[in-house]
């Protein structure tokens, strides 16, 4: 018997809804029950849609549990296809392809939320998709998020839905704004389909120029820091969180990552306890990620969701003792999830563009570990690669280090 999520599907597919607690906490039982027998031990053959450096990540970590990882992704090349050796070259929405690709393995897994939902829901057919499309429909849309986060008492900056420019208008009067980010709802990465305006602004030229029938506004943030949050639930419930890090952008990209983020204890606490809400909430499995800002008075109001693993997490490789993407690995795979205790304070920058050519300072440093994704095109504005410097938390102890 597969599972079926209809409860949790049917309650947000409705764009603005609440989840039922009643109704959450008995789908909990009943698919906690389904999962544990259905699950299996390795050798464990994961499913992953995409085929870039996240996938990468995955299929890495997953070899090193004896998983073995076939790569669907439409792009040759795939920066993915390199580290696996079962992938399958086709688009997200060819059935054949996707009926093969999900009967050759035991758990489909995604590495970008954008992928479209047809196909995860075809695949749903044939195989379990994890984390829950559910939770995937939620983060594909910024309304949805935006309601999903406030309906479970996470705040957020003040936003509305924007169907025509009277809309932002009289956003902008409502909650007395002189500016504002007009978003697009679908397919925004890397600041991509926003557009920041004013009062002033001619709303109804911005409005035509991203040619959308919704879009949502949100007020412009004067936040202190932007910091992330990851989470990795398994399928018994048990769940590990990852320090939060500090997120630096450059040109709408992220730059850098700090962890310890260096913020106050009180304002950890508030993100972390937001981030357990929403995996719980969902009966999560996998890893999620959620983006905050911080303002000035050290309010935390989530900005967005990504039920995957993060570019903001990937230091947890080299200063945790298990990353995020094992942790995703083993939590999709029905394995117990593993401790996200940091054992090195980390700092994690991406390689951007032409940045992969100069790899050399970080190669002949004792505190640097470089990971290049492999990929041929360095073109502006394309993450190629990271590195992460180590600061280890504390030495050996005298008697470990004489052996
Ligand atoms: P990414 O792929 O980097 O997560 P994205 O395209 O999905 O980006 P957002 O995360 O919503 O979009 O926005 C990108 C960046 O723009 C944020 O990290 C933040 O720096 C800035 N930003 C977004 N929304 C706001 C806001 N309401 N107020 C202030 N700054 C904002
Ligand atoms: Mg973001």
């Amino acid at each position: 018997m597969r599972l079926t999520h209809t409860k949790i599907l049917t309650s947000v597919s409705l764009p603005f809804s609440r989840f039922g607690t009643h109704d959450t906490l008995n789908f909990l039982q009943e698919s906690f029950a389904i999962m544990k027998k259905e699950m299996k031990r390795p050798p464990i053959r994961l499913g992953i849609l995409g085929g870039g450096q996240l996938g990468r990540m995955s299929a890495l970590a997953a070899a090193n549990l004896g998983i073995k990882t076939t790569i669907y992704a439409p792009e040759e090349n795939s920066p993915a296809f390199d580290v696996t050796q079962n992938h399958i070259i086709a688009d997200y929405g060819d059935k054949k392809a996707l009926k093969k690709f999900a009967e050759s393995v035991d758990v489909v897994s995604y590495e970008f939320e954008n992928i479209p939902l047809e196909t995860v829901r075809y695949l749903e057919k044939f195989t379990q998709v994890l984390p829950r499309p559910a939770l995937l429909e939620v983060s594909q849309h910024r309304l949805k998020e935006k309601q999903f986060l406030n309906d479970l008492g996470i705040p957020t900056a003040r936003w509305a839905a924007i169907m025509e420019p009277q809309d932002m208008n009289e956003f902008h009067t409502d909650h007395k704004l002189y500016e504002s980010i007009l978003k697009t709802v679908r397919f925004g990465y890397d600041g991509k389909g926003q557009a920041r305006l004013s009062k002033t602004d001619d709303c109804k030229r911005i409005w035509k120029k991203f040619k959308q029938d919704i879009m949502i506004a949100e007020e412009v943030i004067d936040f202190k820091h932007e910091i992330s949050v990851i989470i990795a639930r398994d399928i018994f419930g048990k769940t590990a969180i990852y320090d939060p890090s500090r997120n630096i952008h450059t040109d709408h990209i992220l730059d850098v990552s700090i962890v310890p983020s260096g913020l106050s204890e009180a304002v950890l606490k508030k993100a972390r306890n937001y981030t357990q809400k929403i995996a719980d909430a969902v009966d999560l499995v996998g890893v999620l990620a959620v983006e905050f800002f911080v303002t000035k008075d050290d309010k935390v109001l989530a900005n967005e969701i990504a039920p995957r693993t993060h570019n903001s997490g990937h230091w947890t490789i080299d200063a945790c003792t298990v990353s995020q993407f094992e942790n995703h690995v083993r939590c999709v795979c029905g394995l117990p999830v593993g401790s996200a205790k940091r054992h090195s304070n980390a700092i994690m920058k991406n390689l951007i563009g032409d940045a992969i050519y100069s790899t050399d300072q970080y190669l002949n440093s004792r505190d640097f570990v470089v990971h290049n994704y492999g990929k041929s095109d360095a073109k502006p504005g394309r993450k190629m690669g990271h590195v992460t410097q180590i600061f280890p938390l504390s030495p050996l102890s005298p008697k470990l280090k004489s052996r």
